[in-house]
């Protein structure tokens, strides 16, 4: 154990701050490793007295003990993923390196612990008889499966191959994960001049002004940002920039030399494929499903396949009417990748008569948040109100006290919502402390980063109403831990399957789009006007436009996944090639590309958290999609009792039942993709593709 005193260390010192939030501030880099030292430490010693602890076991002394266990690691792991996230710098991502493989490598050794997985084993054989309550015995159940899946009832030598592939897999996710940050941090494109600004509205050039001064640059900026670079493809005149800015982006992760993430992706499915042979599973996607919702990949095969044709058909559709705009114009070219968003927007502004320039300025950053807030006051009683008290990472972070109708305390929420060269890209809720009852009524610390490009300096920032959409979706996983109302830390909030953890999250979007949300916050931010109601009707209304290229682009992403991570074998796969071969399997149309292509796709490849599993969206969404028609069904779209419902059997709930079962007890039944395919708009292509007419084209 490490022999530095704890009291030195900001990180395992009692943090004696408002709320016991970390002490930010004095928080640095080099504390990192001695924490982390002495909470390893700490933790493999409570864990060893867990295993050999002398009396039979029993619930309490196993795994109530085991929940009890390794708070300083929580403690210290919270700051430290947190801080990578959304404010690192190049000492923290050394530490990144170091670490992954190293507590990759803890719990592998606490989950195939053998003496610790017979006291459970035997738990387990027992749990009708030990009258544990609904709750416990789920607890049991977890764990249970949590060790069983990591191998814990493997031979010796198995059990020693399986450590030194996730140790591997850890450090390789890391590597994979810095790469993607240092292509994206390699490239910004500089405009000068009104020829290379042409076609960008007001709100971008003070978005991209903002980026360069952030960077220490003259003038505007384009960076890799998904928030810049989406709106400049849409809006840049300049087809040659455009194509410039769409292969940088394409391409993280794909151009060569030591950050380029080829050979880590084939070296990944090989060991993951290794991995699920060991435990006895065909494949990688057999292992992942297994403890999903979907249970089986013919499952979500069945599911993809279904939106894929009318998906692609509608995207079909909108390629050729995109082309003949473009020839309309004069464009004397086929139409590239990098042109679909710019025409698209033109196509838009004809056929929904709306431009992205002329709604932004009612999506003010602000509003957005008031309107999150409201919809969860009006849904669940919450009640937010600022405080200025609490440590932050940066100056730009806010926080909010969560309060319930009875004035109760929920816990925090920090909104770090605007983008800056030390965050990675994308948006993410995270905590830094869980709901939990177990060591008394712990309140969670919830936070939401996204990445809004800043306002220019004095002026507020500007969302898009895809922006808006993020903060409403991210705001719905922060009540999904906000609302957490459960004993064990094991099934606190978003312990859930992943294809079922962004129902709370997609659900949480619809509010957004309905009228009276939009009349009451969609308010211009010079005049304070509410959006003209013709232009939200059509906002409304648009909401359909280009959903096959967006539910092409999404499906190409999870097909691929899926396939890749369907090897049996594990030959040395040529990743750019299985892409390329997976694509043309589905018949991927050649203007658009993945969401995510493998090189660059962190959900799959920086850790794992969605290897094989990023299909989850699309199932959540089949549950969202039907979960608010429940509202409609009831002519309100705050249904005292509906809501009521799906606070206790959803938000409220975890993990604490399966998640067929959650839902059956909000909704009485399961969904069929029914409701998927009539919220975008696929239903007319859907029919027909099956009508007689059509068969067989
Ligand atoms: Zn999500």
């Amino acid at each position: 154990m490490n022999t530095r005193t704890p009291v030195e260390n900001p990180l395992l010192s009692n943090w004696v701050t408002p709320d016991e939030v970390p002490p930010f501030p004095q928080i640095k880099p080099e504390h990192f490793v001695p924490a982390y030292d002495h909470a390893f430490a700490a933790h493999e010693i409570e864990v060893a007295a867990i295993a050999a602890f002398p009396d039979r076991p029993d619930f309490e002394n196993t795994i109530a003990a085991l929940e009890r266990s390794g708070k300083d690691l929580q403690r210290v792991d919270g700051v430290f993923h947190l801080l990578v996230g959304a404010h690192s710098n190049d000492a923290l991502l050394e530490i990144e390196r170091e670490l992954a493989p190293r507590a990759a490598s803890h719990w592998n050794n606490i989950h195939t612990n053998p003496d610790l997985f017979r006291r459970i084993d035997v738990l387990m054989r027992q749990a009708e008889t030990l009258g544990l309550d609904p709750e416990q015995k789920r607890v049991l159940e977890r764990y249970h499966t949590t060790f069983r899946r990591a191998g814990a009832g493997l031979d010796g030598a198995a059990k020693e191959r399986l450590a030194e592939i996730i140790e591997r897999l850890a450090a390789l996710g890391t590597t994979f994960s810095q790469n993607v940050l240092a292509d994206e941090q390699a490239f910004t494109l500089s405009l000068e001049g009104e020829a290379e600004l042409a076609g960008l509205p007001d709100f971008m050039r003070q978005a991209m002004k903002s980026e360069a001064h952030e960077r220490g640059l003259d003038g505007c900026v384009v960076t890799l940002s998904r928030s810049s670079v989406e709106p400049f493809l849409q809006f840049a005149q300049r087809r040659d920039l455009r194509e410039k800015v769409f292969r940088a982006f394409v391409n993280r992760g794909d151009n060569g030399g030591p950050t380029d993430n080829k050979a880590i992706i084939a070296e990944m499915v090989k060991l993951r494929a290794e991995r699920a042979r060991l435990l006895g599973y065909q494949d990688f996607a057999h292992y992942r499903l297994d403890d999903a919702m979907a249970k089986t990949p013919e499952a979500v095969r069945r599911l993809l396949d279904t939106v894929w044709s009318p998906a692609r058909a509608h995207a079909l559709a909108d390629r050729n009417a995109l082309q003949a705009l473009a020839q309309e114009e004069g464009g004397n070219f086929k139409l590239a990748p990098w042109d679909w968003r710019y025409y698209a927007e033109k196509l838009r502004q004809r056929r929904c008569n709306i431009e992205e320039a002329a709604i932004k300025p009612y999506l003010n950053l602000d509003r957005m948040i008031e309107a999150a807030f409201y919809t969860a006051q009006r849904l669940f009683g919450l009640w937010f109100s600022p405080r200025n008290d609490v440590p932050v990472w940066h100056p730009d972070v806010r926080v909010w006290e969560v309060r319930d109708n009875g004035g109760g305390e929920v816990g925090l929420f920090f909104g770090d919502y605007l983008a800056r060269p030390s965050k990675q890209s994308g948006a993410w809720m995270t905590s830094l402390r869980d709901q939990e009852k177990l060591a008394g009524d712990i309140r969670p610390l919830i936070i939401n980063v996204c990445n809004f490009s800043k306002g220019a300096e004095g002026e507020p920032t500007l969302l898009s109403f895809i922006d808006a959409h993020t903060l409403f979706h991210e705001f719905g996983h922060a009540l999904h831990g906000l609302l957490s109302n459960v004993t064990y830390p094991q099934i606190s909030g978003t312990s859930v399957a992943t294809d079922f953890v962004e129902l709370p999250s997609q659900l949480y979007e619809h509010w957004l789009e309905q009228p009276e949300i939009l009349r009451q916050f969609a308010l211009h931010y010079q005049t304070g006007e509410p959006m003209p109601e013709a232009l939200l009707q059509r906002l409304i209304a648009a909401r359909n436009f280009d959903q096959g290229f967006a539910t092409v682009e999404f499906l190409a992403s999870a097909f691929v996944d899926l396939d890749f991570h369907s090897l049996s074998s594990a030959p040395a796969i040529d990743s750019a090639a299985f892409e390329t071969q997976s694509l043309a399997r589905i018949g991927m149309p050649d203007e658009i590309v993945m969401r995510h292509r493998p090189p660059h796709f962190g959900h799959v490849f920086s850790g794992g958290g969605y290897a094989a599993g990023y299909y989850s969206y699309m199932w959540s969404e089949v549950l969202d999609a039907d979960a608010f028609e429940a509202f409609k069904e009831t002519g309100d779209i705050f249904d005292p009792a509906t809501a009521k419902r799906l606070r206790e059997t959803i938000y409220a709930a975890g993990g604490s039942r399966e998640p067929a079962d959650a839902y059956k007890a909000f909704r009485g039944r399961l969904p069929s993709p029914d409701a998927l395919l009539r919220k975008r708009g696929l239903v007319e292509a859907a029919t027909a593709l099956l009508s007689p007419a059509r068969a067989g084209g």
